[in-house]
C-alpha cells in the first residue's frame, strides 16, 4: 500500500532525540539510512527562506537545486527502484495518473520516491487545459500516456495568482496586455475565484478526455494543507494522492509556515521540466513548499503558457535562474536548445539573459540513480 518512509523518518529521528540527546549527523545517517542534507544546502535553504526577492543568485540558485537532487538520489536508493522503471511505464502508456497543477511555488507536489503509483504532471499558470492551437502538446495526447481507468486530476489552489490577474483583466475590459502568450494564458483562466476556475477547466477536461479515463478536481488549501474535492463522488486514488499534503503540512509547519505561505510566492528559480520526467520536478531538487515555480516544456518547444509562466516569474517574481531538466538521451541538447531559443523570443527576458541579470542552467536527469548533471560542463 501507500508508504511515506520519509516522514517516517523525520518522526525517526525527533524520537531518538528525545531519547538519547542530540544524536552526531553520521550516526543518525547510519541508523536512518535516509539523506541528510549537506550544511551548505541547509545554509542555502535558509537563507532563501529567509529573505525577499532575489534572496539567491543564479549560481546559489543552481546550488541549491543540485544538492536537493543529492538527498532525491539517496532516497531512489532507499527506495530500492529506479527512476527508469517509472519512465518505462510512462514510454508505454502505462503511468496511473496525470496532474494539471498550477505554476505556482506554494503547490505541494503529490509524488515521492517510494510511490507506488506513477504520475506524470503538467505544470501550467491557473492550472488550465493546454487548448490545441496555444499550446504544443494536447491534454488527449497526454491521457493518451495512461493506463485504462487512468486519473487525470486538476489541483487548484487557494488564492491563484493567474485567476487573480484574469479578473483584473476582465474588469478592465480585456484590453492587449503587449504580450500575446499572456493573453492566452488570460482567456484560458475563467471565472471569479480558483473554485470557479477549477470547476471550468473540469467541464473543458470532461469535454476532451476519454471515457476510459476519469478525471477530477480538488482545490488545495496551502495554508492548512487541507483540500476540497470539487467533483462528485473522486476516485480513490485521488484521495490517496492528496491525503499526504495534511501530513507533509503538519511535519513541514514551524509555526510560521501558513503565513510563510500566505505572505507571498518566493521561487528562487523557475524549472522547466519535460513532460516524461519520472518524477516532479520538486521531487527531484528536493524542494520545500514555495522553493521553485515550475511549467512544463516538451520536445515541440516551449508554448505561449510556458512563455506567460516565464515572464510572471522572470518580471514578476524576479527569479534570476531558470533551470531545464529532462531525461538525458541523445535529442535532450537539441530540445534544451530549442526551450532557450524560444525564451530569447521574448523580449525583456531575452534582455536580461544578454545583460547575465538571468541565467540558464541545462540538466540531464539520469534514469538509472535519479542524479543531474550540468550539460553545459
Ligand atoms: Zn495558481
Amino acid at each position: 500500500m501507500f508508504k511515506i518512509p520519509i516522514y517516517h523518518n523525520i518522526i525517526m529521528s525527533s524520537h531518538i532525540k528525545t531519547q538519547k540527546g542530540k544524536p552526531r549527523e553520521d550516526e543518525t545517517k547510519k541508523i536512518l539510512h535516509m539523506p541528510l542534507s549537506s550544511s551548505r544546502t541547509i545554509e542555502l535553504k535558509e537563507k532563501h527562506r529567509a529573505g525577499g526577492q532575489g534572496a539567491l543568485s543564479a549560481r546559489e540558485s543552481r546550488e541549491l537545486l543540485l544538492g536537493g537532487n543529492k538527498a532525491h538520489q539517496e532516497k531512489v536508493v532507499a527506495s530500492g527502484t529506479t527512476p527508469k522503471s517509472r519512465y518505462n511505464k510512462i514510454v508505454a502508456k502505462e503511468a496511473d495518473y496525470l496532474t494539471v497543477v498550477c505554476s505556482d511555488a506554494r503547490n505541494q507536489t503529490l509524488d515521492s520516491e517510494d510511490d507506488k503509483l506513477v504520475g506524470l504532471q503538467i505544470r501550467v499558470a491557473g492550472n488550465v487545459i493546454p487548448e490545441s492551437g496555444v499550446s504544443r502538446y494536447e491534454i488527449e495526447e497526454a491521457a493518451e500516456g495512461l493506463k485504462e481507468g487512468g486519473l487525470v486530476l486538476i489541483t487548484a489552489h487557494i488564492k491563484c495568482g493567474a485567476v487573480a490577474e484574469h479578473v483584473k483583466w476582465k474588469e478592465g475590459g480585456c484590453c492587449d496586455t503587449g504580450s500575446q502568450p499572456l493573453n492566452r494564458l488570460l482567456e484560458a483562466v475563467k471565472g471569479a475565484d480558483a473554485r470557479e476556475n477549477a470547476l471550468a477547466q473540469l467541464d473543458h477536461l470532461n469535454g476532451v478526455v476519454g471515457d476510459d479515463k476519469s478525471v477530477a478536481a480538488v482545490l488545495y488549501d496551502w495554508e492548512t494543507g487541507t483540500y476540497e474535492f470539487l467533483s462528485p463522488e473522486p476516485p480513490e486514488m485521488v484521495e490517496l494522492l492528496v491525503s499526504k499534503w495534511e501530513l507533509a503540512h503538519k511535519l513541514a509547519d514551524d509555526g510560521t509556515l501558513g503565513e510563510r505561505l500566505n505572505a507571498t510566492q518566493k521561487p528562487h528559480a523557475i524549472v522547466i521540466g519535460s513532460n516524461d520526467m519520472p518524477f516532479s520536478v520538486d521531487t527531484v531538487f528536493d524542494s520545500e513548499q514555495n522553493a521553485i515555480f515550475s511549467t512544463t516544456g516538451s520536445e515541440g518547444g516551449l508554448d505561449n503558457y510556458d512563455e506567460a509562466s516565464i515572464l510572471y516569474a522572470v518580471e514578476h517574481l524576479g527569479v534570476a535562474h531558470i533551470a531545464f531538466v529532462a531525461p538525458e538521451n541523445g535529442s535532450t541538447g537539441a530540445m534544451f536548445e530549442k526551450w532557450e531559443e524560444d525564451i530569447r523570443t521574448m523580449g525583456a527576458v531575452a534582455d536580461k539573459l544578454d545583460s547575465r541579470a538571468l541565467k540558464i542552467t541545462r540538466l540531464g536527469y539520469d534514469l538509472s540513480n535519479g542524479a543531474c548533471k550540468d550539460m553545459q560542463e
